[in-house]
């Protein structure tokens, strides 16, 4: 804050606690220099809903103590805390090759919303679905065009035989939890290896579910058309 704005915080201040008020000019201007000092790196008003002048008169309608600059200061480091939270960082428009530039760069725009002169730039979220470009390529209840599906096959031998049984309308065994090798719910099955104990590294995933694990899917599967 500059020295206007503190004067006029203290002046609204002296206005609505009359104890924070001096008559004596010397103490005034001596309440001045010292709460300039410490509101110094602090903004009057900021993104978020940060107002000064608020915070100062939340404290004298809620707290029995005369205002303190560090009444002010401690909300505002929580604030800040709060706003650099969000802030995420976003590429500057400057060449990365300038490292240097680069890096001042996102500093500076880190600074900026430190100290209240910028708000911060939140991720964007993808709450739309897939761009209208590439939904029509995407068959239904799927995330992955069919041709990068395809080429993944080889390397995704479980999601690939999962997604063939869905195809040819068996029952899906990884909709139900292994009794055999107790591979919880879309995990593939287990295999035993020769090392000791329960940690990963002492089983290997199997590329077909055990056979009691389809019976079992077949099993659910029949009950739940017998119920409709
Ligand atoms: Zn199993």
């Amino acid at each position: 804050m500059t020295r206007e704005q503190v004067a006029a915080l203290l002046a609204y201040a002296g206005r609505i606690d009359p104890r924070t008020a001096y008559l004596d000019a010397a103490e005034t201007a001596a309440q001045l220099t010292n709460w300039c000092e410490m509101l110094a790196e602090v903004p009057a008003t900021a993104p978020g809903g940060w107002d000064a002048g608020a915070v100062l008169h939340r404290h004298v309608a809620s707290s029995p103590y005369p205002v303190l600059p560090v009444d002010i200061t401690r909300p505002w480091a929580a604030h800040r805390r709060t706003l650099l939270a969000l802030h995420t960082d976003p590429r500057p428009d400057v060449d990365p090759d300038d490292v240097a530039g680069y890096q001042d760069a996102m500093r500076a725009q880190r600074h900026a919303v430190a100290t209240g002169q910028a708000a911060p730039s939140s991720a964007r979220q993808l709450t739309g679905g897939p761009h209208p470009a590439v939904a029509g390529r995407i068959p239904a209840g799927r995330t992955l065009p069919a041709g990068p599906a395809a080429a993944l096959a080889p390397f995704r031998p479980a999601r690939a035989a999962r997604e063939a049984a869905a195809a040819a309308g068996r029952p899906d065994a990884f909709a139900v939890s292994c009794g055999w090798c107790r591979a919880p719910v879309g995990e593939q099955c287990r295999r035993r290896t020769n090392a000791a104990g329960d940690r990963p590294g002492s089983w290997t995933r199997r590329r077909t579910p055990h056979p009691s694990r389809i019976e079992d899917a077949a099993a659910r599967t029949s009950r739940r058309e017998h119920a409709a």
